[in-house]
């Protein structure tokens, strides 16, 4: 059986006819920039989250870009982040001119490790930047508690956790600023490009309202240089439209992931850890294998797809070996050269998720 990362037709299958005359009457209606339905998802956004302040920009990229511009980080300035995350945290932190320190992960849920985060810390340190990888919330209490006593922003990356949360509190509802993306595969993903940015200050959600429209407040009036960053009418009639069903999207990738367990149990190879903190809302099913290359090619000859989430850590890619300066983060390196991820989609059946599992038992015990 043919079984893709992810089935974006299976999902747009069940949406068309609920889709297709929004869509329509938005493509007459004509009002494609900041319109009517941007301002309605920035309310329901910010009302399933738990959040006082949605404000929607163009990517995921963008939205940890504004966050931090926001947040007042800039040269000189330091944010401790992951290697293990995808490039745009770290490009993010770039941007403003602020220099990323990498500090090495948690073996057991692949996110930030806080007691090296403490470790880190110098009178230059800014913000904490935790990614919630593959779904799974940070541990935010201890990042929050460390950030109040060392007068730090938090700042959080959701792009892979719409929906999940952390002791009750949705992702995004406990930084200061937290950044999502709307990219088409994310949990919660548009037809294109989309973003947005939270937060619970009147202040920081005025200055991301300018920041994501040139710098202005009243058309054609700046007050700060500003950025074209905006999510279009067409991807938030969309996103109104997935809303309502995030948390049913959200269950069915845990009934994978829960089923992928079962069915991987007392194989030679680790499963994703829950540590039961929170909410975890699998944006990925990551394995961590010595024979991740036996795996992947008996996956390959099935037709079944699998990826490697992230081959190279950000300390070892090229564009940061200068602010990297060499170090070594052990456990990055060691699950950056065993991870992979395997199908997950809320579409995704038991009987495709049994038939990965019996291709992978086989593989590892021939
Ligand atoms: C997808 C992603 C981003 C960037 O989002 P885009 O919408 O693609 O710009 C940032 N951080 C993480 C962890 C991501 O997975």
């Amino acid at each position: 059986m043919r079984i893709p990362m992810v089935d974006l037709v299976a999902q747009y299958r069940d949406l068309q006819s609920q889709l297709e005359p929004a869509l329509l009457s938005t493509l007459g209606a004509a009002q494609f920039i900041l319109g009517p339905n941007v301002q309605a998802f920035e309310k329901e956004a910010a009302a399933y989250l738990g959040v006082k302040h949605a404000i929607t920009c163009a990517n995921g990229t963008d939205a940890l870009h504004l966050a931090l511009l926001a947040a007042n980080i800039g040269p000189g300035d330091e944010v401790i982040t992951t290697p293990f995350t995808f490039i745009a945290t770290a490009e993010a932190i770039a941007y403003v001119g602020a220099k990323a320190v990498f500090v090495d992960i948690d073996p057991q849920t692949l996110n930030i490790d806080v007691e090296q985060v403490k470790r880190a810390i110098t009178p230059k340190t800014r913000a904490l930047l935790p990614v919630h990888l593959f779904g799974q919330p940070a541990n935010l209490q201890p990042l929050q508690d460390l950030a109040r006593e060392h007068n730090l922003v938090l700042v959080e990356d959701c792009a892979q956790s719409f929906g999940a949360d952390f002791g009750g509190i949705k992702t995004g509802a406990i930084g200061d600023v937290a950044a999502f993306s709307f990219f088409p595969s994310k949990n919660l993903g548009c037809y294109g490009d989309g973003g947005m940015v939270t937060t619970q200050s009147d202040e920081v959600a005025e200055k991301l309202r300018m920041l994501r429209n040139h710098g202005s407040k009243v058309r054609y009036y700046h007050d700060i240089v500003g950025y074209n960053s905006r999510l279009d009418e067409i991807q938030a009639v969309v996103l109104r439209a997935k809303l309502p069903l995030i948390d049913g999207y959200n269950q069915q990738r845990r009934r994978v992931a829960h089923r992928y367990n079962a069915g991987l149990a007392g194989l030679n190879l680790q499963t994703p850890h829950e540590d039961g903190l929170g909410l975890h809302v699998y944006h990925q099913y990551t394995l961590l294998s010595e024979q991740r290359a036996a795996i992947q090619q008996a996956l390959t000859e099935q037709q079944i797809a699998s990826a490697i989430y992230y081959p190279v850590p950000l300390h070892q890619q090229k564009v940061f070996a200068d602010i990297a300066g060499g170090q070594s983060f052990p456990v990055t390196e060691s699950v950056a050269a065993r991870c992979v991820s395997l199908p997950i989609y809320p579409e995704l059946s038991d009987a495709a998720v049994d038939e990965i599992c019996g291709v992978i038992r086989k593989a590892l015990t021939a």
